[in-house]
């Protein structure tokens, strides 16, 4: 527990209009999960972007009309009736174990929705922290920017997915490679709890803290596991569950995160962290797009695979709770998580099926059809987005490359593959155009939107961007542009520069 905040009682903040509901069961853990402080005010605040449904969903709808809002979402005032922290945490970074922890980042809270769920509300860039390292604890404005866009655009895809409820520009300067005008964004989350949270209280080497650890996320986020025999064993079943929805959700829309380590991964099975992170345009499973990422470790095709190897350390820390005696407790995890192949490959094909027209899979010959598009694809190199769409309307097929003979003898087998199914083409159309957007977030139309935001403060091309991708299924007349997957890849990089 931490000391009551000395503004949390600050009546003046609290407007006419509405009121925050706050609690802080996070700080019910044992105190080295965390530092208590406050964010670092900031000199010229200006809010740049305020996500108003997203605040009238949570219950913070009111903000929008006030004048406090800016002081909230720069750091530069605490809420009423919180108590602001850092969380500590550690994580495997490309495969390295580091002790980490929120560097540049404080919870102010958690926000009891009005249908009474519980959101974290937590400032990106807010200043250092106990856990900053050499950093300086702020974030430059596009990838602040770009978090905003892109887990919105997630959220809209229908994605698991962190939210974000405002971007504010600082007016100071943070240095990376040059000078970056300074932004903070404020994020919303169903929890910051990662599986990095886990390995830190496994590596802090307290049993107690860590069983603490174990029954406040299931508490928190699957209560219907309480009272389980084996509560460990049980929330690892649930994460590699979430984890794995999550990831054929990223390998349906072409989404590439960049930096799984394992700090990234949340328990909740929400996307999180959006940094270095990018959509594939062409088909190929080694697309890479982060600066950093040299041996291709998090490319687009390898998703899956580290999302288990971050399972494995999930259980790794988790193996003083599943049983007192270790190597049983190895056995039951290594069991446990190498179900995770079977699992996560038959929801993908599902989804590739779903992709296609298909209700559901009826034979390996299901396979060969899916795998025999994605080869083509890949020698075709064809844009994943559009292809999809394209297949959904016969007229559309139009492009030289849907001449090929490789591509007409798939294109027989899969008429084919749906005669057999005997669904109407409405049907088929539909479930196609529900799983597969129109829009997604177009690196040059993205980098346009930043650009234009971070030289010229002109939040345009953003609004008229996200707004094409607020409804990314729909056909929206006039907006064709917005589909052009763009010259610049495959060079196209992502810095982690934030
Ligand atoms: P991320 O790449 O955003 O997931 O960050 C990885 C770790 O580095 C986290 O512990 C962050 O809090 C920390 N970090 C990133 N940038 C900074 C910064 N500018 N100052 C301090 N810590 C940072
Ligand atoms: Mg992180």
């Amino acid at each position: 527990m931490c000391p009551d905040n000395a503004q949390s009682t600050t009546s003046a903040y609290r407007s006419s209009a509405g009121q925050w509901h706050f609690d802080n069961s996070y700080l019910g853990l044992p105190g080295g999960f965390y530092t208590c402080l406050n964010p670092v005010a900031v000199r010229e605040p200006k809010l740049l972007l305020f996500n108003q449904s997203l605040a009238d969903q949570i219950g913070l709808g009111f903000l929008g009309s006030g004048d406090q809002a800016l002081d909230y979402f720069a750091g530069n005032a605490v809420p009423p009736g919180t108590t602001a922290f850092a969380q500590a945490y550690a994580g495997h970074q490309f495969g390295g174990f580091s002790m980490l922890g929120d560097g540049r980042a404080v919870v102010l809270g958690e926000q009891i929705t009005p249908d009474g769920k519980r959101v974290d509300l937590q400032l990106k860039g807010s200043g250092p922290t106990p856990y900053s390292r050499r950093g300086d604890g702020r974030a430059a404005l596009a990838p602040m920017l770009r978090e905003y866009l892109i887990s919105e655009a997630m959220h809209y895809l229908g994605i698991p997915t962190t939210r974000s409820l405002a971007v504010v520009s600082t007016g100071e300067p943070v240095f990376r490679q040059g000078t970056k005008p300074g932004g903070v964004l404020t994020r919303v989350a169903a929890s910051h709890l990662r599986v990095g949270t886990f390995q830190y209280a496994a590596a802090k080497g307290d049993v107690d803290n860590l069983r603490a650890l174990l029954m406040y996320a299931i508490r928190r986020h699957y209560p219907e596991l309480e009272g389980f025999d084996n509560p460990a064993l049980a929330l690892l079943q649930k994460v590699m569950d979430m984890q794995a929805t999550l990831i054929v959700h990223w390998m349906r829309v072409g989404f590439i995160h960049g930096v799984m380590n394992t700090d990234n991964m949340t328990i909740s099975g929400e996307t999180i962290d959006y940094g270095p992170c990018a959509f594939m345009n062409r088909y190929d499973r080694e697309t890479v797009f982060s600066s950093i990422d040299h041996q291709g470790r998090y490319a687009f095709g390898n998703q899956p695979g580290i999302a288990q190897w971050n399972l494995l350390r999930l259980a790794e820390a988790l193996l003083p709770l599943i049983d007192d005696n270790e190597d049983k407790a190895i056995e039951i995890v290594k069991e446990t998580v190498g179900q995770y192949a079977t699992l996560y490959t038959s929801r993908f094909e599902l989804m590739m099926l779903n992709k296609l027209g298909i209700t559901h899979k009826i034979d390996e010959s299901d396979e060969q059809l899916i795998s025999d598009l994605l080869d083509w694809m890949t020698e075709a190199e064809v844009d994943y987005t559009n292809t999809f769409r394209e297949l959904a309307q016969a007229e559309r097929l139009l492009s030289p490359v849907y001449s090929s003979p490789k591509f007409k003898d798939w294109h027989a087998r899969w008429k084919g593959r749906l005669n057999r199914q005997s669904e109407p083409l409405s049907i088929v159309r539909d479930l196609m155009n529900r799983t597969n957007p129109a829009y997604i977030p177009r690196n040059h139309l993205v980098e346009h939107a930043l650009a234009q935001a971070e030289r010229e403060m002109d939040l345009e091309p953003f609004n008229e961007l996200l707004a094409v991708l607020s409804n990314p299924y729909e056909e929206q007349a006039g907006k064709a542009a917005y589909t052009d997957p763009g010259e610049h890849d495959p060079g196209y990089m992502t810095f982690c520069g934030t």
